[in-house]
């Protein structure tokens, strides 16, 4: 468990340094945004579709360093994926970051993405880790906000 930690710890870092996809999309088909007020975490992302296709993600907003890396790796994950290859991977993270499923034993697609399993032994920042997957959630399905309570 320490080695996933180191390695959670360095991704965060780096993700949080350098974000990808940390831009507004102006012809973006839908938005939505995610508050985390026990953080102070407020993101806004934006998706545009194409047909059943997510052909560009990205993501503006303030937060702490695993609701930004998180972010980050949200939307290299799901860029290019369909809307419901995206909903898989939503649900496959939030029961990772809740502990009902465990990405080393249980199938998943979470790939990078398992690095976030790091949260549950700190449960105050699960809904950091979620935060971007709930925002993005809510932008597919139509929403325009998104919470993490
Ligand atoms: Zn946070």
């Amino acid at each position: 468990m320490s080695e996933l930690n180191d390695l959670y710890q360095e991704v965060i870092l780096e993700h949080n340094k350098n974000p990808r996809n940390f831009r507004e999309i102006e012809n973006a088909t839908r938005h939505a945004d995610g508050n985390n007020p026990l953080c102070g975490d407020a993101l806004r992302v934006y998706v545009e579709l194409e047909g059943d296709q997510v052909r560009d993600v990205a993501f503006k907003g303030s937060g702490c360093a695993i609701s930004k890396a998180s972010a980050s790796m949200m939307t290299q994950a799901v860029k290019g994926k369909s809307k419901a290859e995206a909903e898989i991977l939503f649900d496959e993270f939030h029961k990772m970051v809740t502990g009902q499923l465990d990405a080393e034993t249980d199938e998943n697609h979470l790939g990078k993405l398992k690095i976030f399993a790091g949260v549950l032994e700190f449960p105050a920042r699960v809904k950091c880790a979620s935060l971007s997957w709930h925002t993005l959630h809510a932008a597919l399905t139509g929403e325009e906000s998104a919470s993490t309570e």
